[in-house]
């Protein structure tokens, strides 16, 4: 996730390309930098965000160029690996949004051919790749043939000293092309062009894009194409939402990139494996997974994943209360779990399991924070930047990352994980279709809006959902809610069940799935009106819920995944209903950064 943006025509393209940075700032914004050409290329980056970068830009009378506004994937955030990257003669330069699988062996080849990097990303084998096939005067064609080497997602935007266009491509990453008058665009989408125009062309997968000053041409497996011009009806704040009401909806919607972008690369697609890139105790023995909120919810799945599969013992500890519960710091692997990289209470916990002499690793969605410079190593999770308060995307990926996490230990039973693996690949499709499934979901928040309580059960690997459906009620609707292993309530919560205490019950047809059916007998016996969300197929539950939400099934140690989607959207759907401020909600942080 980040932003890319390309500009030709008759302004002086760097205030047109700092301008748009700005506004796209919000998909990311570690590092950034521009490229202009005249009869050479001009290229500024900056650590940091667009304002910096205007500070270091020299005045020049350029009207081409390219820029790009990072959140990095493949290496730290630094000026060597921000974008733009650039051929060994400094001819070719090149912005990217994505993420390139295989660019370890695409490097090594391009080194053995005598290519010079200077940078830590992935990104860089793509204008090396572009000198290799460059003949002057034709970038397109070699903008074709690179691409086709590689693996993974992309956006891309190319330009080249001398020349008098633009050459941009993209595969499963968005691109747009804006249609001024003696002047066009191209960008990762459309709030980076409003100020300029309205007239807007989306690209398609394998689209190859030339655009010069006066026009744009268009093709898709070697064949001209043309698409349909539009006119675009919003607001630039409204396109950064990408026309959802909150940020929180759009990035729920992102879900199925967000774990596809987290497992790329990570699995061998011969024999499925999960190859993790990180620094690990061979044979740990005693793993503490320590976060908070709900990262510490990815925690306890992530304790239930490494102990059921991968066999080890392993315990979620609630990083404010690290030092009351591992006094004697034994564990020789800590596992700190914080999407801003900056938690306070995490980044402590870690501290002193440094101290003492554990090996750490972070699980993080920001580059360059503190947890990947204090830990040993760091488990990216990939998830692009969430501007919501509440955690929705991050949460998910950092799920995701458990899995691997887990099933890189190998398990006991080969046949069992390559089932497992083949099944997480599938992941984003079946996010996907129980998106497509929102409107009715959203019934069931409306009508839970009216509740001042809501109790959210499960048993097993969905009790951590469970907890973080309570979580995000809480947070974004300021309605009572708690989370109980449906086991647990008979040992004291039965006692608030009743017409006013709605209970959402998460049931996959698992082990638990029989001892969830009498649970949910012993609540309806108490007049709890129950809503029970179970897999596709399952008829039984509509005899004893009042209510029932449908799920893709899926193998039942997966079923966390798409339970999460269902709660965040009932929790979505209450806030809206009860007029919440969604995105911001009052007395909370993105980023807690005090103890
Ligand atoms: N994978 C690229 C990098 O790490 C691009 C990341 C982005 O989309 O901002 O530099």
């Amino acid at each position: 996730m980040c932003g890319i943006v390309g500009y030709i025509g008759h302004r002086l393209a760097q205030p047109v390309l700092l301008n748009s940075l700005g506004k796209l700032e919000y998909r990311g914004y570690d590092s950034c930098g521009i490229a202009v050409a005249e009869r050479s290329l001009e290229v500024t980056k900056a650590v940091g965000r667009v304002v910096e970068l205007s500070r270091l830009v020299a005045k020049g009378s350029a009207t081409a160029g390219i820029g790009h506004t990072r959140w990095a994937t493949h290496g730290a955030v630094t000026t060597a690996n921000a974008h733009p990257h650039i051929d060994c003669r400094g001819r070719i330069a090149v912005v990217h949004n994505g993420i390139i699988e295989n660019y370890l062996e695409l490097r090594a080849a391009l080194e053995r051919d005598g290519h010079r990097f200077v940078s830590e990303t992935d990104t860089e084998v793509l204008p090396h790749l572009i000198e290799k096939y460059y003949r002057e005067g034709r970038l397109e064609e070699a903008v074709g043939l690179a691409v086709k080497c590689l693996v993974g997602s992309y956006a891309i935007i190319v330009i080249a000293a001398g020349s008098k266009s633009l050459v941009a491509a993209r595969r499963d990453s968005p691109l747009v092309i804006g249609l001024g008058d003696r002047e066009n665009f191209v960008a990762s989408d459309v709030s980076a062009m409003l100020d300029y125009t309205d007239r807007v062309v989306y690209l398609e997968d394998g689209d190859i894009c030339r655009v010069t000053a006066d026009d744009v041409f268009i093709a898709n497996s070697g064949t001209t194409v043309s698409r349909k011009v539009q006119v675009v009806p919003w607001t630039a704040e409204q396109v950064q939402k990408g026309g959802y009401e909150h940020f929180m909806l759009k990035e729920i919607h992102e879900q199925p990139k967000a774990v596809s972008e987290t497992l790329a690369g990570r699995i061998s697609v011969i024999e499925p494996a999960v190859t993790l890139d990180i620094e690990a105790p061979a044979n740990p023995r005693n793993i503490v997974l320590t976060a908070c909120g709900s990262s510490y919810h990815a925690a306890l799945i992530g304790e239930l994943l490494l102990t059921r599969l991968a066999r080890v013992r392993a315990r979620a500890v609630i990083a404010s209360e690290f030092e009351q519960v591992e006094p004697t710091l034994d564990s020789d692997w800590v596992i700190a779990i914080t999407q801003s990289g900056e938690t306070a209470d995490t980044l402590r916990a870690t501290k002193k399991a440094r101290a003492a002499g554990c090996a750490t690793l972070a699980v993080v969605n920001v580059q360059g924070s503190t947890a990947t410079r204090l830990c040993d190593d760091t488990l990216f999770v990939r998830a692009g930047p969430e501007v919501s308060v509440a955690a929705t995307k991050t949460f998910i990926a950092q799920v995701v990352a458990m899995y691997l996490l887990a099933l890189s230990r190998g398990t006991i039973d080969r046949k069992a994980e390559t089932d497992l693996i083949n099944e997480l690949k599938l992941i984003p499709a079946y996010l996907s279709r129980l998106l497509d499934r929102e409107s009715d979901i959203a019934q069931h928040g409306a009508y839970l809006a009216r509740f001042t309580d809501i109790f959210f059960v499960a048993r097993g690997i969905n009790y951590p959902v469970a907890l973080e459906g309570a979580l995000k009620t809480k947070e974004i609707s300021y309605v009572h809610a708690e989370a109980h292993p449906a086991g647990e309530l008979k040992h004291g919560p039965f006692a608030l069940l009743g017409p006013n205490m709605p209970v959402v019950a998460l049931a996959p047809k698992d082990e638990t799935y029989s001892l969830m059916q009498s649970s949910m007998k012993e609540i309806k016996a108490r007049g709890s009106p129950v809503i029970a969300v179970v897999d596709e197929g399952d008829s039984d539950m509509e005899q004893v819920a009042d209510y029932v939400i449908k799920v893709p099934a899926v193998q039942p140690l997966l079923s966390p995944i798409l339970n999460t989607v269902v709660v965040q959207l009932i929790s979505y759907y209450i806030a809206k209903t009860r007029g919440c401020p969604i995105d911001r909600p009052a007395n909370l942080a993105k980023s807690v950064t005090v103890l």
